[in-house]
């Protein structure tokens, strides 16, 4: 629940178990049931009748019966990770947590303050996950101006004491190091028992990992296959990089960027290097520093925290780090490419023409990536990542003739909305979160 160790390092489980000679006779459960044969060898300290419920409630909240169904496009297969109740796929891990927090909090008589950041989704998201629950506040910082109207409404218009939006004057920058410097001032954070939400929390990439097992069963079990993931904070092809090391046969992780594209020139050169951030069709993944690529450096730096935090210090003074002399061997899972704006709306106009198929544009770059480097030999799943509806103006460009629409967006039109709106001031933001903690 800490989300952060205190020495500012992210945490991974002590030790990945292997799951191989069990993961064929899951292949007939549901998906609840499948997640918590997945989840179980990772939670030691909660009842199994405990896990199974929390389990059930947060995928309760689903429009699809299979949560995360797999719809094939001739030899191209999706895996459809938005049916969540704000459509997109952080739905999955964020619904989750929230009801396992209650859980805990209840359990232990605590309550708990969540301080965000977001560009977008992450904030809707995790108020869906948290709103309501009784010992958790949550207070989202976002850009003013910077989300799309839809993905604002998506935070503004749930009204419930326990949701706190805060919309800043400046950039998601502002916003994320306004944050980082709350969580910083170690005296207030556990004076407020502050808690994060974004993907640095374990508990965000353990819900992950199953649906790749989830996928793998919809395939019918191949003896192989390549799986492809547009790609932001690293997050979410983290989750599939531990379902191979419990083995799950995935042979390539295909990382998809798009001109944001410091993890495929790392995994094309070697080099990571820090540019400026590009605004693209994409936004979810207008990423440079990717936050959970620590995570893959300590298995890569064989799993020395001591190696991982002189190559993040490194980073962090230079901005750029050569790792290919310190690698313990090639790592051979991951395939890279990026995919350009031009790119992302020639693909997703292609699936409609060729399929009547709409995808979103981040599950574009991940398609169009896959397509340029994927060998064919093999099964390929790609993650499809957020309903197109989220985002209209790709779909415009590409579509001018659609209309792109998703009841759960349309309802939000006209609902009264809350915000508190601040100049970037991290005092401000303290006394008010001061003023409405619990
Ligand atoms: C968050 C997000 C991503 C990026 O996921 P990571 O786990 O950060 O790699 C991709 N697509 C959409 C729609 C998102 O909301």
């Amino acid at each position: 629940m800490m989300g952060l160790a205190s020495d500012g390092g992210l945490m991974v489980p002590q030790s990945i178990p292997d799951v191989s000679d069990k993961c064929a006779s899951w292949k007939r459960l549901s998906y609840e049931a499948l997640a918590f044969e997945v989840m179980r060898p990772f939670i030691s300290d909660l009842p199994e009748s405990v896990l199974k419920n929390i389990i059930e409630k947060s995928y309760s909240t689903f429009e699809d019966p299979l949560i995360a169904p797999v719809r094939s496009l001739d030899n191209l297969h999706v895996l459809e990770l938005f049916h969540g109740p704000t459509l997109a796929f952080k739905d999955i891990a964020l619904q989750f947590l929230g009801n396992l927090f209650d859980f805990v909090l209840e359990k232990t008589n605590s309550n708990l303050n969540i301080l965000g950041a977001t560009s977008g989704d992450t904030g809707g998201a995790a108020i869906a996950g948290i709103k309501g629950k009784k010992r958790i506040n949550i207070f989202v910082l976002y850009p003013e101006g910077k989300t799309s109207r839809l993905q604002e409404r998506q935070m503004t218009t749930i009204i419930e004491d326990n949701v706190h939006n805060i919309c800043l004057n400046g950039s998601f920058d502002d916003c994320q190091s306004l944050m980082k410097s709350v969580f910083s001032d170690l005296s207030f954070r556990k004076k407020y028992n502050l808690g994060a939400v974004n993907s640095v929390n374990w508990v965000r990439i353990l819900a992950q990992i199953v649906y790749y097992f989830h996928a793998w069963n919809q395939l019918d079990c191949p003896s192989n296959f390549d799986v492809a993931v547009p790609t932001g904070n690293f997050g979410n092809i983290f989750a599939g990089y531990v379902a191979k090391q419990m083995g799950l046969p995935i042979r390539h992780l295909i990382l998809a960027t798009n001109s944001n594209d410091i993890l495929a020139r790392f995994f094309n050169s070697g080099d990571y290097s820090r540019t400026d951030v590009n605004f693209s069709e994409s936004p979810a993944m207008d990423i440079q520093v990717a936050s959970n690529f620590e995570r893959y450096l300590f298995y890569q730096l064989d799993k020395s925290s001591t190696k991982v935090s002189q190559v993040m210090e490194d980073f962090k003074v230079t901005g750029t780090v050569s790792l290919k002399s310190s690698w313990s061997e090639q790592d051979r899972t991951f395939l890279a490419g990026a995919a350009s704006d031009m790119e992302t709306i020639n693909t997703i106009r292609y699936f409609h023409d060729q399929y009547n198929y709409l995808i979103d544009p981040h599950t574009a770059v991940g398609i169009s990536v896959a397509q340029r480097i994927h060998q064919k030999d093999l099964p390929l799943l790609c993650l499809s990542t957020a309903h197109p509806a989220k985002f209209d103006r790709a779909m415009k460009a590409a579509l001018p003739n659609e209309i792109v629409q998703h009841p759960i967006l349309s309802r939000l039109e006209g609902l009264p909305e809350r915000k508190h709106s601040m100049e970037v001031d991290e005092n401000s933001v303290k006394s008010y979160i001061v003023s409405r903690a619990i």
